[in-house]
């Protein structure tokens, strides 16, 4: 399943469960996606299951492409992804990560 895909069945399940669906509810619906890595970190704290931690992580990514779903209604997402992808591609190796050089 795509990203666009998965947009429209989470927008299906949204309407079905009468959560949010407003524009004015994006920051909630983000500050739901860190809470969602707050529990995916925790559970990998707590060495629980592989299965946990990554039904956490599918918590975050339904949050954020539910946000997405309302902050940039015309954007295709996997376009998006597929851009970004090469975009970072394209960086030099271990980009933005100069700390790792430093010497203390
Ligand atoms: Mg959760």
């Amino acid at each position: 399943m795509h990203l666009e895909e998965m947009k429209k069945e989470i927008e299906s399940l949204v309407i079905a469960k009468g959560f949010y669906n407003k524009p004015e509810d994006i920051p909630r619906k983000l500050l739901f996606a860190f809470i969602e890595l707050g529990e995916a970190s925790d559970a990998w704290k707590k060495g629980l299951p592989e299965e946990k931690i990554a039904e956490e992580l599918i918590d975050v990514v339904f949050y954020v492409l539910d946000a997405s779903r309302l902050a940039c209604p015309n954007i295709n997402m996997d376009e998006v992804f597929q851009r970004k992808l090469e975009k970072n591609l394209n960086r030099p190796f271990q980009y933005g990560e100069g700390h790792r050089n430093k010497q203390p």
